[in-house]
């Protein structure tokens, strides 16, 4: 079965290359014209992958956002004209997995869909364990003890990556690798950003930290 993507677009051109060109690449593709519309399809029927405009008339792209991740781990690229970094933090703080900043090209539009839909493509389950921290690479559920934690696409990547891997230092230019397969355009702290959030996720009831910082090489899970 092929993939479906929602697009969330107000710009009908850019809206109906996106429709024209997905459906020929072969995925099943719906369109919305607005914010609440979008959510409103992806609630009556979960998409594979979301395509969000950041800027959207009425309820804005990061408001979209927020519900979409909110309502579940659905993998969400958005689509910016702003290209400050601090925008595309405050997109990753709303739930964001990637984005591409307009105009962009086609081809490197389906690259980062493949990549994102390849990382959330269900593998055999299993449950990671490292101390009281617990991923089922099923649900795609983390636990720290007793309590849930939920995960966006791009945070489970990397604490999957940090599990599989335990005690063993994982460098920067290994964790883009693995997490981040094509060049982020020279962004140089989307790993710090994420590995803050992770942070803050495992340690938000005062849990003693297992995403230790290696100064000047990389990142390792250990106990203190
Ligand atoms: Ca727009």
């Amino acid at each position: 079965m092929s993939a479906r993507i929602l697009v969330v677009e107000d710009e009908q051109r850019i809206a109906s290359m996106l429709q024209r060109g997905l459906i020929y690449e072969g995925y099943r593709v719906e369109v919305a014209g607005d914010g609440p519309t979008g959510l409103a399809l992806a609630r009556d029927n979960p998409p594979d992958i979301v395509i969000l405009d950041w800027m959207l008339p009425g309820m804005d792209g990061l408001e979209v956002c927020r519900r979409l991740r909110a309502g579940g781990p659905v993998p969400i690229l958005m689509l910016t004209a702003k290209d400050a970094v601090a925008d595309r933090v405050q997109g990753l703080d709303a739930g964001a997995d990637d984005y591409l900043i307009k105009p962009f090209s086609f081809n490197e539009l389906l690259a980062r869909l493949r990549a994102l839909l390849r990382r959330a493509a269900p593998a055999s389950a299993e449950v990671l364990r490292f101390a009281d921290l617990s991923l089922d690479t099923g649900t795609h559920q983390a636990f720290r003890g007793e309590r849930a934690i939920e995960l966006t696409a791009k945070e489970y990547e990397l604490l999957e990556l940090f599990l599989r891997h335990p005690r063993q230092v994982l460098t920067r230019e290994v964790i883009y690798d693995r997490v981040w397969d094509y060049d982020f355009g020279g962004e140089s702290n989307i790993i710090e950003v994420y590995v803050r959030y992770l942070r803050q996720k495992t340690e938000s009831t005062g849990e003693p930290r297992l995403i230790h910082t290696v100064r000047g090489v990389g990142y390792v899970l250990r106990e203190e």
